[in-house]
């Protein structure tokens, strides 16, 4: 822990070069110029900025701490999260990949997924629970390049046994990408578990502020974070700007502070709401009840304020409920300051609810984000709320 705030508050940062300024300057740059022809030349050998597009110092500061975080040798810095993910399947995969990914992760992954990289690039999908590692190793093929991971994942908080997954994937020679933004590079580190390639979005707690969009890779492997940097990035166009990243410099500074807030408030909610006689079910890893508690404890050191309920009333009671929250704000993002709440799964069709083995349910599942507002005002506005409905 010690080293981690250093590495927030510090890493990566060397004031020298800037006029001994505290904090970096954003480098507004497009372009680094050189003295000579052969230096320009040379550039390739000794690493120097050249080009935007290529790299830029201040997203370079943030590359580093996010890689000494995760423990990883390297981080990759994008315009957003979904530019991220399509950079680790552009590197990884290729036309006629077979890919297995979690059933339960961020919907435009699997968008993506079904919708292009399936049809436009001849790839397959086989969609896997998280619950059953033999039946994961079945679904390996000759052609499975990548697994698509997410833990806690998207809707109910599941989780899966990273370490268990890893394994099977490098035994068949399957590369690994988990989307580790729920528990921010301070409570998980999936590469210490084996997984090939961590992802961030920046919007959530790494930014903090709900005001950028980013995205970034961790790597352990130089090989493929040169494929990521020097290839993908550069050739697809990615790369996060300059402004966005000093933002998530600032961001990291506190994240500690913030995730540990954020936490001590949801631990609280996800109480209230399990006592709450009109609350049939909490999902928040957080809890004893969670059915996972034991994986949860061997590989998270934490939990932050995201978390989701469903009550015992007909699902159309919750999207009551939404609308009678006033410090909640009705929205579909989280990890901001902000607390948020929404039914995700409202408006989803039969067909979604099927494959999410939720059932109608489901359409009364609610999100929400607990924000920095303080625990009580944000009790006050559920009691007040549930009393309505
Ligand atoms: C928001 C979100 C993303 C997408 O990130 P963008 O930066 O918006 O592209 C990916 N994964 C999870 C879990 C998210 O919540």
């Amino acid at each position: 822990m010690k080293d981690e705030l250093l590495t927030l508050t510090h890493a990566g940062e060397h004031q020298k070069d800037y006029l001994n300024a505290v904090t970096p300057p954003v480098f507004l740059n497009s372009l680094h110029i050189f003295d000579r022809m052969e230096d320009y030349l040379n550039q390739g050998k000794t690493g120097e900025y050249v080009y935007g597009r290529v790299s830029n110092p201040t997203v370079h500061i943030l590359e580093e701490k996010v890689a000494a975080l995760e423990k990883g040798s390297m981080a990759v810095a994008f315009a957003s999260g979904m530019a991220a993910f399509s950079a680790a399947v552009l590197a990884v995969c290729e036309a006629g990949s077979h890919i297995i990914c979690l059933r339960d992760v961020y919907g435009p992954v699997k968008r993506a997924l079904n919708e292009y990289f399936i049809p436009q690039m001849g790839m397959s999908v086989s969609y896997w629970d998280g619950r059953d590692l033999d039946e994961l190793e079945s679904l390996i093929r000759d052609n499975t390049a990548l697994m698509v991971l997410e833990s806690p994942a998207t809707f109910v908080f599941s989780v899966f046994d990273i370490e268990g997954t890893a394994q099977i994937a490098k035994a068949h020679g399957v590369k690994t990408y988990i989307d580790n933004s729920f528990c921010t590079p301070l409570y998980q580190k999936p590469l210490t578990l084996g997984i090939d390639i961590v992802m961030h979005t920046m919007s959530k707690y790494i930014g903090g502020h709900s005001d950028i969009i980013g995205g970034i890779l961790a790597v352990r492997d130089e090989k493929l974070g040169k494929t990521l940097m020097d290839n993908i990035r550069q050739w697809f166009g990615g790369i996060l700007g300059p402004m966005e990243a000093w933002l998530a410099i600032r961001g990291l500074r506190t994240l500690d502070l913030r995730v540990e807030r954020h936490q001590k408030t949801a631990m609280e909610v996800a109480a209230f709401l399990e006592n709450h006689p009109k609350v049939e079910k909490v999902y928040y890893t957080g809890l004893a009840s969670h059915p996972q508690a034991d994986l949860i404890n061997k590989q998270q050191t934490g939990h932050t304020g995201l978390m989701s309920f469903q009550l015992k009333a007909e699902p159309e009671a919750a999207m009551r409920l939404v609308n009678e929250l006033k410090v909640f704000e009705i929205g579909c993002s989280w990890g901001g300051f902000e607390s948020l709440a929404i039914t995700p799964l409202a408006g989803a069709s039969e067909e979604e609810l099927k494959f999410l083995q939720l059932g109608e349910k489901g359409r009364g599942l609610i999100r929400i984000h607990c924000g920095l507002e303080g625990t009580e005002a944000l009790l006050e506005d559920l009691e007040q709320a549930l009393a309505k409905i």
